[in-house]
């Protein structure tokens, strides 16, 4: 597939234009680009090395086309910050230099850029660059989506629930933050799947995921399917009381649905348990204190009756 097409490609399937970000110090440099890009994509723009990278955090655009003598900090400087921070270290680097000796092309290689276009600019030759390397990214972004995705529910894969465990723990051990997780199984599945078959079963899972994923609000909020007929749900800067409310709320959630269930003991309708676990991360303890303890928590909705959530706070 050409540049052109896997573009277009990936853009149908992702439902977005690309970003672009051009970062120049000398303003007619950037209007040159932007006036090249503006049509197909997204553009943003940057006069300093320290805006650059603000703007990288803030937007996450899909390449970024880096002039390397600036005032103040350098494009090498940009790039090897850019590269060193997990949160934008995956975009794209093209240098666009006046400097056209091989050592300093080979120095821009070496610090993670992708491609190189010199000064005075091409635009026939800049254009098909970045779009080659668009192309490579949104494709890569794509691979990516689907590698952490559950190919039935369309929510967060274990992968992808692995990833996020680890940046919310991060995050609000930093933050001093209560991090909170809620584990949930459905009640009395393997009788649901015997009198309605699998097919109904797959349908049943379908219809929670999405429930729960709309129910939950917050934006970093994240929801994946954990094993079978279980999904966890990660709550950062969630407190105890708050992670209950939401445990709560998602337990209506799913009775609303009101699936049949003819074997249930506790329901004429698909019912799930809860296991709920809150904890500020502190240096010494590992995630997977979390999870044991939600599971507890499940394991004890259960033998309670099931249909119910039960909470534990670790510390
Ligand atoms: P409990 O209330 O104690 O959780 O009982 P349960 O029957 O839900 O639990 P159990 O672990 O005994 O059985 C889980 C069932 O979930 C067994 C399996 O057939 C079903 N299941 C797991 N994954 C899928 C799936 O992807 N699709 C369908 N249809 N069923 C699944
Ligand atoms: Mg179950
Ligand atoms: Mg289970």
């Amino acid at each position: 597939m050409n540049p052109s097409a896997a573009l277009d490609a990936c853009l149908s399937t992702l439902g977005r234009r690309p970003r672009l970000l051009i970062v120049d110090d000398q303003p007619s440099n950037i209007r040159l680009l932007h006036e090249l890009f503006r049509t197909d994509c997204d553009v943003f723009m940057a006069t300093t090395g320290e805006q650059s990278i603000k703007l990288c955090l803030k937007q996450s655009p899909d390449l970024v086309i880096l002039d390397i003598v600036m005032k103040g900090m350098s494009g090498h400087e940009v790039c090897r910050q850019l590269k060193a921070d997990s949160r934008t270290s995956e975009i794209p680097v093209i240098f666009v230099t006046g400097l056209n000796k091989e050592s300093d092309e080979a120095y821009g290689f070496e610090i993670g850029a992708v491609d190189f276009i010199s000064k005075p600019i091409n635009p026939v030759i800049v254009k098909a660059r970045v779009r080659t390397h668009l192309a490579l990214k949104l494709q890569s972004d794509i691979l990516r989506s689907i590698a952490l995705r559950d190919g039935l529910t369309g929510v967060g894969n274990r992968r992808k629930f692995d990833e996020d465990l680890q940046a919310a723990w991060w995050h609000c051990k930093r933050e001093r933050e209560s991090l909170s997780l809620i584990m949930l199984d459905v009640d009395f599945f393997k009788r649901y799947n015997d009198r309605y078959g699998h097919h109904a079963g797959d349908q049943c899972l379908i219809s929670i995921a999405q429930k729960i994923k709309f129910g939950l609000s917050r934006p970093y909020d994240a929801i994946a399917r954990y094993g079978g007929e279980e999904f966890a749900c990660l709550l950062p800067e969630t407190d105890a009381e708050g992670a209950k409310l939401v445990a709560e709320k998602l337990l209506g959630l799913v009775r609303e649905l009101a699936i049949e269930h003819g074997d249930s003991d506790v329901a004429p309708v698909v019912t799930v348990s809860l296991g709920v676990a809150t904890i500020v991360p502190v240096v010494g303890l590992d995630p997977k204190v979390l999870i044991e303890a939600a599971d507890q928590e499940l394991y004890r909705s259960k033998r309670a009756g099931r249909n119910r959530a039960s909470s534990a706070v670790i510390g």
